[in-house]
């Protein structure tokens, strides 16, 4: 089950537009606005963390050296897996050539099956796959801590493939407050994308990242999907989903292909 109701909008949205679907493609995700937890649950498991345990039990087992070994220095063969198989003293190496069952990159912990990262004010329970920093989003300093993470998984270049921001401010009730304070969100996150998004030629795929992000219906929203957003992006569309509340004034911009 999930922690929040959030977590069927991103289904939803998922399921229509597929941003998270292709697991080669979507290796790091970032989570702005995380708690209780709802998207970053749906982002794990589309990234496969809740792999089934005896999946993960034997690679655990494969990681451990029992009798037959490569040679030293051999690396596997399957995809995305780098390291050499540890080679214990006096063990005899093996001949034939080895093949890597499973993709234990994948599986392993450390590396994990892509990197999320989530990001929140309020405490969140941990969620197996999700390293979460507990900050303002809007803080100088919380943006080196989510660099630092995307760094570990891409090296100094680094991007993120995803970002998604459920972000809100808690409503003041004055509605010109509430429409600025989003706005003061989007263009934070905005400014960021273009920092720690992956674009079109960082990747060499054609492909750029992608930016969903909740938005508070109003006109200067719209102004600044126009002058921002449409700049930036291939491909730029407003989503109502259906889980969200009719009488509720949010709405997401699903932003594709960052041009960088
Ligand atoms: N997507 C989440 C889920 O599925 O569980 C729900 C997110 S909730 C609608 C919005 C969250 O944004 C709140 O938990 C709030 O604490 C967080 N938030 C608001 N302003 C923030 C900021 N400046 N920095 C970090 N988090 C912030």
């Amino acid at each position: 089950s999930y922690r929040s109701r959030s977590a069927f909008k991103l289904i939803e949205m998922d399921e229509k537009y597929k941003f998270l679907r292709n697991q080669r493609d979507v290796q790091v995700v970032l989570d702005l606005g995380a708690a209780p937890g709802g998207w970053s649950q749906v982002v794990a498991q589309k990234l496969g963390w809740d792999a089934p345990l005896p999946l993960l039990r034997k690679a655990e087992r494969m990681r451990e050296p029992r009798g037959v070994y490569p040679k030293p220095g051999h690396s596997w063969s399957g995809a995305g897996a780098s390291s050499s198989w540890p080679l214990p003293d006096g063990d005899e190496p093996a001949d034939e050539p080895f093949t890597n069952p499973l993709d234990i990159s994948a599986l392993d912990a450390g590396t994990g099956r892509g990197t999320i990262v989530a990001v929140d004010l309020l405490r969140m329970v941990p969620i197996p796959g999700v390293q979460f920093i507990q900050a303002d989003f809007l803080a100088p300093e919380t943006e080196a801590l989510i660099r630092g993470i995307i760094e570990r998984k891409r090296g100094p270049h680094g991007k993120a493939d995803v970002i998604l921001c459920d972000m809100a401010a808690n409503s003041t009730g004055n509605a010109f407050h509430d429409i600025e304070s989003s706005l003061a969100i989007c263009t934070s996150v905005l400014e960021f994308s273009k920092r720690h998004l992956r674009s079109a030629e960082s990747m060499q795929r054609g492909l750029g990242g992608v930016l969903l992000m909740k938005y508070f219906v109003h006109p200067l929203t719209h102004m600044f999907r126009m002058e921002h957003l449409v700049t930036n992006f291939n491909d730029v569309r407003f989503i109502k989903p259906d889980a969200s509340r009719t009488e509720s004034k949010e709405a997401y911009y699903l932003c594709r292909g960052f041009k960088g």
